[in-house]
């Protein structure tokens, strides 16, 4: 998503483009991966080898008429492609792939993705230039320089493999960062872990329950990966136990999970993980229960990645999930405009703030926008930590927008881009589909409880938003 909305934003302002995937064909994510790191299931060496962490079962979490980009929106097409698509407002992840494939065939973009191509160095080509002398009208000290990027033909079907003798050297004037951050998990530190003797993996390596049938199975971790899991598994698995936080989470679990465990009577909660013992078999809790265990699924989220970028003097880091410094989620203030990430900000409406980033990446590129100097970009990172700080949000939140309020979703996407504003029935459908989820996960996805207000919206939307699609996409097969 962020790949292909920083692409189409780059071309529009009429930038040269290469977008380098490694994968063979587009979709991130949404291109589901039968294939798991199979040697390492907890993916615990990094980089992983398989890029897409979707599940079989895997339907979104928010509306179509949500998840769409502005001017080629979501649409359910179900004449198109037969069988291939899903016209449910929740659809599985197959439809998001056939979306995004649509959306690269309308803006023709093909023509500009070099598949199989995995990005292993990305580095400034010359030393930095002295700071005082680069210093450009806005953005960073660094904005002048110029970028080599390495990268390495990897096999459609190699699961990983790079044939090394096809690495290859480019320097571009600019890089737009996008790839992702669903794909390295992050793992608790539990003692035993590393000499526990039975099946452990992390939700990145998870497919189907089929290969947990009949087994004891502790899910670690209670957010939309770990509610989802523990649930396909009921009926499946011998016996489902599923893991809060800490002590209090599991005596008063939020009302979502609740209502979970109020409709499947075979989980069980717990507390958080105390040690899985030296027998092998047997995992015990902070509440010193203990279950006999087959197999432990860590649902315990993922952190960024940035393997290929090699930055030196800590221009970018990670640390506890944050990403830093980043100007507005999106540009390195030393470094700017000329190094930009897509794709960064978590729980927002994707792809739409995403194609927010890559217009303002775009504008900013083209010298339409000017970026502040470095040092207000600096301390406006500074003081947005420290809000976060003070009302006590977890550094590993940092990049939630919102992070107080979550009218900063469409604030960001209007300060920083000239899209058009979201329609007052998208959002009160959105927020539906969210409390409905609290109400209960099991059927949030299949209700049909819309107000007045979103029936007609919904009626508009697929009728002059249906027409644009199909118009750009027949434009783009010479039909027009
Ligand atoms: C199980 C699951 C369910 C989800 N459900 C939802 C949902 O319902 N709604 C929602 O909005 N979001 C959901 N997400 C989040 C989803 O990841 C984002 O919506 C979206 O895919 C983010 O797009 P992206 O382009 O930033 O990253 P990605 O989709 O991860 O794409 C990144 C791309 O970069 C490529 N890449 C990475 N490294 C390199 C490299 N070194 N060289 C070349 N190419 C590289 C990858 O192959 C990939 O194609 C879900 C994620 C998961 C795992």
């Amino acid at each position: 998503m962020s790949g292909l909305a920083a692409a189409r934003e780059l071309r529009r302002e009429g930038h040269a483009v290469t977008v380098m995937e490694q994968s063979g064909d587009v979709g991130g994510q949404w291109l589901y991966d039968p294939r798991t790191d199979g040697d390492d299931p907890l993916g615990a060496k990094a980089p992983v080898k398989v890029h897409s962490s979707m599940y079989a079962s895997a339907r979104v979490i928010s509306p179509r008429e949500c998840m769409g980009f502005s001017d080629f929106q979501f649409v359910p097409r179900p004449g198109a492609g037969g069988r291939d698509r899903d016209a449910r407002r929740f659809p599985g992840h197959r439809e998001v792939y056939c979306y995004l494939r649509d959306f690269c065939e309308a803006f023709g973009l093909a023509d500009h993705i070099r598949l199989n191509t995995r990005v292993v160095r990305i580095a400034m080509q010359a030393p930095p230039p002295s700071r005082d002398d680069a210093r450009s009208r806005s953005g960073g000290g660094y904005s002048d320089v110029k970028w080599k990027v390495r990268s390495v033909h990897v096999e459609p079907d190699g699961g990983g493999g790079e044939a090394a003798e096809v690495a290859v050297e480019e320097v571009f004037d600019a890089v737009v960062v996008a790839n992702g951050h669903y794909s390295q998990p992050s793992l608790p530190s539990i003692a035993g872990m590393d000499t526990w003797q039975r099946r452990q993996l992390h939700s990145h390596s998870y497919r189907e329950p089929g290969p947990f049938r009949g087994e004891a199975v502790v899910v670690v971790g209670c957010g939309d990966s770990g509610m989802d899991i523990a649930t396909e598994l009921c009926g499946v698995a011998k016996e489902v136990h599923l893991v809060a936080r800490s002590v209090e989470a599991a005596t008063t679990p939020p009302p979502m999970l609740s209502k979970i465990l109020a409709n499947h009577s075979d989980i069980h909660l717990h507390p958080q993980v105390d040690r899985l013992c030296e027998d092998g078999r047997t995992v015990v809790f902070a509440d010193g229960c203990r279950v006999a265990a087959d197999a432990v699924i860590y649902c315990t989220g993922y952190t960024y990645s940035f393997p290929f970028l090699d930055m030196g003097d800590g221009l970018v880091t990670v640390r506890d999930n944050r990403v830093g410094p980043l100007y507005e989620h999106t540009f390195p203030p030393a470094l700017a405009p000329s190094l930009s990430f897509v794709g960064v900000p978590m729980r927002v409406f994707a792809p739409w703030l995403f194609e927010a980033q890559a217009r303002w990446v775009a504008l900013v590129l083209a010298g339409k926008v000017a970026l502040p100097p470095e040092e207000d970009m600096l301390r406006a990172v500074q003081e947005d930590y420290r809000a976060r700080e003070m009302a006590g949000v977890p550094t590993y939140h940092t990049h939630d927008i919102p992070a107080f309020d979550r009218s900063e979703i469409w604030e960001f996407v209007y300060r920083h881009s000239d899209l058009p504003r979201m329609e007052e029935w998208k959002a009160e459908l959105f927020w539906t589909g969210f409390m409905n989820a609290k109400d209960d996960r099991d059927t949030f996805r299949d209700r049909e409880d819309d107000s007045e207000n979103v029936r007609e919206g919904v009626g508009r939307w697929r009728c002059v938003s249906g027409a644009q699609y199909e118009a750009a996409l027949a434009a783009a097969r010479g039909g027009f």
